[in-house]
């Protein structure tokens, strides 16, 4: 197996070093150093390029965890005292360094979970712009003035509500945007003065190092935020610990609940799993839906969130609409991500490629029409599309994270909705339609967090606000509502009659 070497630049010599193979170990990032954990043990980073080991990573542990947490909470006042000013001058100054190492990002991020070479960069892109648009999230942090005038009971009485850091934020990601999603949990909550323990996935544990290090040469104080690498069982002690104030979770339904069960009394924001029906109405521009529900399905090969998972179209402009897909499918290259021209790479693993493959048989066994795709081959899935998937098969109702577009004909927009409001999960949806209040009472019937209109679902850099209802979480993410989740109010009440400024009641009538 050829070997994929790392080769990162100059500034990030402190976070490894090399074993007896030459392969680069990573630290854990804790109190502003780049520690070994106390027992050494270290786990593999393998690329689902071709399997091969890219790094080893020190395995934390629940102790390593509690000395995180505590260290977080111990520096804390240092980003507190900072004028909100400098933290969004560090913010700035870490736009910068990532900008002038935008390559070894976006390598780092192919190699680690195999998204085209192509469109790596438009992660990097993502994260600078997030962290370059600090202002905005930054004048979230005010209040409120609330005159007690006209109520009996507060009159005389004036209060100010404060906005105040929850104090340790816990921020646990997914691999499948390994550096902006945990970037987007802690830049707002580094400008809301809190501190974080944050916890990558185990596939994708470099990208996160990385942006710790470009924070600290941009000037975070020390332990203000804090890097622990290593099994799930981590983000569970991040979730219990007595001293965390609130966890962002990003990351699958499953895993969701168990964070939720386990961050008792604690500020929750879980980012979850999500089944985007894209809705084909019988007067859409299908060339465009075609395309954009292709492209929907398969960029990043379908491991998106916010992907288009299950197309709806009526079933008098179906036919029509399933050729455009076809030749639009034929589009999307399945091959290395390091070349410039592949479109689809592989899934993150090659038990996720078989997970996939497996929904995929389903939904043939019950019926469904393979017409392009349909096998795997280590992590590599073909872009796969099924026609006429009967509600029996699992693919209609359950997260895929693949390149497969599945097409069910519905009777009319009612049918359509019908299907879609079943969905336990309740993310993204979208509608293709040129008819205004057609688009408006779909629209307004799907129960989802973001409905996106003769477009596929796409959260970016996160100008709008996304997020889920049903199984697909709780809270908003985006720029200026994230910050938003990890404030928490705090009323200040002055009583005014001490200086005269008491009201008056009004006479009781008899
Ligand atoms: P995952 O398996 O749920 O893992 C997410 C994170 O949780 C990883 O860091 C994982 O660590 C950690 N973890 C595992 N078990 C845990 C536990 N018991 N307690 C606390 N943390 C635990 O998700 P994934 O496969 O990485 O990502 C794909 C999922 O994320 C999909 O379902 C996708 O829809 C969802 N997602 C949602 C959004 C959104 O905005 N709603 C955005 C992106 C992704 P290990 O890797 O070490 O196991």
């Amino acid at each position: 197996m050829e070997p994929i070497n790392l080769q990162l630049s100059r500034i990030f010599t402190d976070l490894y070093e090399e074993d007896e193979e030459g392969l680069p170990v990573f630290k854990a990032f804790i109190g502003g150093s780049w520690v070994e954990t106390s027992d050494r043990s270290t786990f593999k980073v393998q690329s689902p390029i071709n399997g091969s080991a890219i790094a080893k990573v020190q395995k934390c542990n629940v102790s390593e965890v509690d000395k995180a947490v505590i260290t977080a909470r111990d520096s804390q006042h240092k980003i507190r005292s900072l004028a909100a000013i400098d933290r969004i001058e560090i913010m700035e100054e870490t736009a910068r360094i990532i900008k002038q190492h935008a390559d070894d990002f976006a390598k780092i991020i192919t190699y680690e979970m195999g998204r085209p070479i192509a469109d790596s960069p438009g992660e990097v892109n993502a994260l600078t712009e997030r962290l370059r648009l600090s202002m905005e999230d930054a004048r979230m942090i005010s209040g409120e003035y609330i005159p007690g005038d006209w109520s009996p009971d507060t009159a005389g009485k004036i209060a100010i509500v404060l906005r105040e850091p929850v104090g340790v934020v816990g921020a646990i990601g997914p691999f499948n945007y390994p550096v902006f999603i945990p970037a987007a949990k802690i830049i707002p909550a580094l400008l809301g003065a809190n501190s974080v323990v944050a916890k990558p996935s185990s596939n994708t544990p470099v990208s996160l190092l990385m942006l710790a290090r470009t924070l600290q040469l941009a000037g975070l104080p020390d332990g203000v935020l804090n890097v622990v690498c290593g099994p799930g069982e981590l983000g569970r002690a991040i979730a219990a610990h007595p001293e965390v104030g609130m966890i962002s979770f990003t990351g699958s339904t499953e895993v969701g609940k168990d964070v939720a069960r386990h961050a008792v009394n604690k500020r929750l924001h879980l980012e979850l799993g999500g089944k985007g029906y894209a809705v084909v109405l019988d007067d859409a521009d299908l060339e465009l839906a075609a395309k954009k529900c292709v492209e929907g399905s398969l960029k990043n090969a379908g491991q998106r969130c916010d992907a288009v998972s299950m197309v709806l179209v009526d079933k008098s402009v179906a036919e029509q609409f399933v050729s455009h897909v076809l030749r639009f499918v034929e589009e999307w290259r399945l091959g290395d991500p390091r070349d410039p021209s592949t479109r689809v790479g592989p899934l993150v693993s090659e038990a996720a490629a078989r997970r996939v493959n497996s929904m995929v048989l389903d939904a043939v066994e019950k019926g469904a029409e393979l017409l392009a795709g349909g096998s795997c081959q280590a992590a590599y899935h073909q872009p796969t599309v099924l026609n006429h998937v009967p509600e029996t098969a699992a693919i209609v109702w359950e997260e895929t994270f693949g390149p497969v577009i599945p097409i069910m004909e519905v009777e009319n927009d009612s049918h359509a909705l019908a299907v879609a409001t079943r969905s336990k999960y309740g993310l993204d949806a979208a509608v293709f339609t040129n008819d205004f209040y057609r688009m408006w009472k779909v629209a307004k019937a799907l129960r989802v967090g973001e409905v996106t209109i003769n477009d596929f679902p796409r959260h970016g850099v996160g100008f709008f606000p996304f997020g889920g209802v049903k199984e697909s979480g709780i809270g908003r993410e985006g720029i200026g509502y994230s910050i938003e989740e990890m404030m928490v109010l705090k009323t200040i009440v002055f009583n005014l009659e001490p200086a005269g400024l008491g009201k008056v009641r009004r006479p009781k009538m008899d």
